[in-house]
């Protein structure tokens, strides 16, 4: 593999709240919607912002966060609490909007919200962050702008299980008597309430989604490819939790080949294939790609976005694919694992050069499906699979004593497969269920757009499609509210 530099600027893009506007806009411009349900659902009902002391080292350090709330069509709102200290009303604006059209293309019964602090979390040590995530926490409960029944934050970008945990208790204590507390936020840890899988389902999510896409023979020709993932070059932009979960899936199971690592402090790359667990490893340990001894080091990572390979993932940043660098991409299939990766002005240009976009509110909504799951798990009190697993084993194992009873009568004729009973016995634990769960939604989901996409001579892309679906399931609940 050999690198270009990426060189110029883009020239002026817009932003990324205008940009979730220009793509809304392009899809509703297809479909019927009156022009004051149009502009209910495209705005923003509210932000709120918050400034805070803390006491740390000695003094009083301000911090600046923000809970954004897109649509209330449905209840509770839902979206992740980024911390970053990039985070800004115009982002997370825009990323509740995305929420808002996620949520109804996987049908999620959330509206959408998202929230995020100027923070960098590894300035601070553990006990303070952990200060910092309760005080921040305490100003959002106090307001219902997390509660189990209206606003249900999820992990993002610099925040996980840990933080998470932190909001929990932080609700509990200030409702002793909700009993539904923990329906609070999702993407707990599984000792305090969270859900077998939710750590890796957008990870996962997006292996489902490649593989339903390359389930349908046009898809894979449209992206002028053929066959199925085994062997498809891969290059993935940010090994963090989202990126790293899809890397070691689509390695691991689908036989794909990450040919390169994109990360903050530059890229490594190897033909062959890239071991993903321990770049991982390298990366945790050492804080970034700069040294590791199993592949080629190239400091300029982004010229590597533009390396030739069947599929990009950009699972880290926004609009890391802009004008400046989109005519010089060489993928033939982009999945979105990311918010917002790819600017409006790149999405023209790769439409054009005929590059396929799985777009970010679907790629990357198997976050939000299973922190659903994890929500429903909190409201009923129970673990799934727990009252039918042994029953469903006993089931089976009355036919499983008839195929026996066959396989003694028709001798050398016939016989079980191996591992057919132990595999066939066993029932489903709480981790199979959510993967079950996961995957029929992605599958679900990509087919209501494959169904618009081919349907409809207007829609050329899978993102326009996905809008579409997306914005007519959320103008379908207003009208039956009656607005
Ligand atoms: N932060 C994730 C997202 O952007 C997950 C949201 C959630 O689970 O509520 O989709």
């Amino acid at each position: 593999m050999s690198v270009s530099t990426r060189s110029d600027s883009p020239d002026m893009e817009p932003s990324f709240r205008e940009s979730v506007d220009l793509m809304f806009n392009r899809a509703v411009s297809l479909m019927n919607l009156s022009p004051g349900l149009e502009e209910k659902i495209r705005v923003c009902n509210a932000t709120y912002t918050v400034r805070f002391g803390v006491r740390l080292r000695g003094q009083i350090h301000t911090f600046t966060g923000y809970r954004s709330v897109h649509s209330e069509h449905m209840e509770p709102v839902k979206g992740g609490m980024r911390f970053a200290l990039s985070v800004n009303q115009n982002e997370v604006e825009a990323l509740a909007a995305l929420m808002t059209y996620k949520c109804a293309l996987v049908e999620t019964p959330f509206g959408g919200s998202k929230g995020g602090l100027c923070i960098d979390p590894r300035d601070w040590d553990d006990h303070e962050l952990e200060q910092i995530t309760r005080r921040f926490a305490y100003e959002l409960i106090k307001r219902d702008l997390i509660n189990p029944a209206q606003n249900v934050p999820a992990p993002d970008m610099g925040t996980g299980e840990r933080e998470m945990a932190w909001i929990a208790d932080q609700y509990k204590r200030m409702n002793t008597t909700d009993i539904n507390g923990q329906a609070c936020v999702t993407g707990k840890p599984i000792n305090a309430g969270g859900i077998a899988g939710r750590t890796e389902a957008t990870g996962r999510g997006v292996q489902y989604a490649l593989r339903e896409y390359f389930r349908d023979p046009r898809d894979v020709a449209r992206a002028k490819m053929e066959g199925g993932l085994d062997r498809k070059r891969v290059i993935v932009q940010g090994l963090g939790n989202v990126g790293y979960h899809a890397a070691k899936f689509l390695v691991e199971e689908d036989g794909c080949i990450v040919t390169a690592v994109v990360e903050r402090d530059g890229a490594v790359f190897d033909n062959d294939g890239l071991d993903i667990p321990r770049l991982k490893d390298w990366i945790d340990t050492h804080g970034g790609v700069s040294g590791y001894p199993e592949a080629r080091f190239h400091e300029e990572g982004a010229a590597l976005l533009e390396e030739e390979c069947d599929i990009l993932i950009p699972a880290a940043l926004e609009a890391v694919i802009d004008r400046g660098n989109a005519d010089r991409i060489r993928a033939k299939l982009i999945i979105e694992a990311a918010n917002g990766p790819v600017t409006p002005g790149a999405d023209d240009i790769l439409r054009k050069k005929g590059v396929v976009i799985i777009p970010d509110l679907y790629a990357n909504a198997g976050g939000v499906t299973v922190s659903y799951f994890e929500w429903v798990k909190n409201l009923s009190h129970i673990r799934f699979g727990r009252m039918q697993r042994r029953q469903e084993e006993a089931r089976h194992e009355l036919i499983v004593k008839e195929l026996e009873r066959l396989d003694r009568y028709l001798g050398d004729a016939w016989s079980m497969s191996p591992d057919f009973k132990s595999k066939y016995l066993r029932g489903a634990d709480e981790l199979e269920l959510v993967r079950s769960g996961l995957d029929d939604t992605m599958r679900t989901a990509f087919q209501s757009m494959r169904d618009v996409l081919h349907s409809r001579e207007d829609v050329h892309d899978l993102r326009t499609a996905a809008y579409i679906v997306a914005i007519e399931r959320v103008a379908g609940s207003y009208r039956a509210k009656g607005l």
